[in-house]
């Protein structure tokens, strides 16, 4: 073969390798350049929902459509019948489970971590048996003392300690979902990249990520940050963008078109949950009208 001719070969042959890996095919596809069709799944925190009783918190979730309830991790275990029987016959499932546990994964002091691996195995066990995505779990807060200094070794520290975690997380039919917060909160791990990276390193197909659109404001773009999430996104938090209220509350700075436009080219397949305070009296016309600002972002998206 001489040179000229190897060279056409191979690259024909690179160009049909390449197109049968991603599907890409000559001409136009049917639908080819429209958007695809990826339902939003709402959730509500367990706390910002209006009712007395958790009966009537899943009523009102299910007037509105939304289909993903997120409780906190505190005192799950002696709940999981409670919610399984409230779940039961609606059309409503628990999405992640947001923190609960005591101590953190970084503790310096040894009583410390053993009292986050004791307490977070629990809520893990817990929402195994509730069928959530995952727990929520940051590393560290600022305020948390004694912390692991910010090193490499810590790191690497961190990421054994995540690959244990998710291989137990795993064998109760769950993860645990690392969330990166804003500086004010944690320095640790601010970015939804940085949080990726962390969950790929601990080797370990129960640790995932998430990303917090409140939180997000330390990224540079909602859609790079998104995206970089890619696989390893298992949850979305959601508030609105200056005040930390309902989505809406904060008029025209409430925009996540961008993020949900990578959401759905990611084809993102779990729950968009709200996280927030209330700036005004009524908490379920706000909660309403969230829900519609939402729809209407995801659809133009
Ligand atoms: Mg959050």
């Amino acid at each position: 073969m001489d040179r000229k001719t190897f060279i056409k070969t191979t690259l024909g042959g690179a160009a049909a390798l390449a197109a049968a890996s991603t599907g890409i095919v000559s001409c136009a596809a049917p639908g080819a350049g429209k958007k695809k069709h990826v339902p939003l799944k709402i959730s509500f925190q367990e706390g910002l929902t209006p009712g007395e009783t958790l009966a009537q918190k899943l009523d009102f979730i299910e007037s509105l459509g939304v289909t993903g309830f997120e409780p906190g991790g505190g005192g799950l275990a002696s709940r999981v019948s409670q919610i399984k029987e409230a779940l039961a016959g609606r059309n409503v499932k628990v999405s992640a489970i947001c923190a609960g546990f005591q101590g953190f994964i970084l503790a310096g002091d040894p009583a410390v971590k053993a009292l986050f691996d004791s307490t977070m195995r629990e809520i893990v066990r817990a929402a195994g048996e509730l069928g959530s995505t995952g727990v929520v779990m940051v590393p560290a807060f600022n305020g948390q003392s004694p912390c692991m200094p910010h090193t490499r070794e810590t790191r690497d520290y961190l990421c054994e300690q995540l690959h244990d975690l998710g291989e137990f997380a795993l064998s109760c039919g769950t993860t645990v979902i690392l969330e990166p917060l804003n500086r004010e909160e944690a320095f640790y791990m601010r970015l939804v990249a940085d949080a990726a990276a962390i969950a790929r390193d601990s080797h370990s197909a129960g640790v995932k990520c998430m990303g917090d659109f409140w939180h997000m404001k330390e990224e540079t773009s909602d859609y790079g940050a998104l995206m970089s999430g890619g696989e390893y996104l298992r949850h979305i938090h959601i508030a609105s963008r200056g005040r930390r209220v309902m989505p809406g509350e904060d008029g025209d700075k409430d925009n996540y078109v961008d993020g949900f436009r990578a959401l759905k080219e990611l084809e993102y397949p779990y729950y968009v949950g709200l996280e927030c305070g209330l700036a005004g009296e009524d908490r379920a016309a706000a909660l309403t009208a969230a829900v519609a600002l939402l729809r209407r972002q995801w659809d133009e998206a």
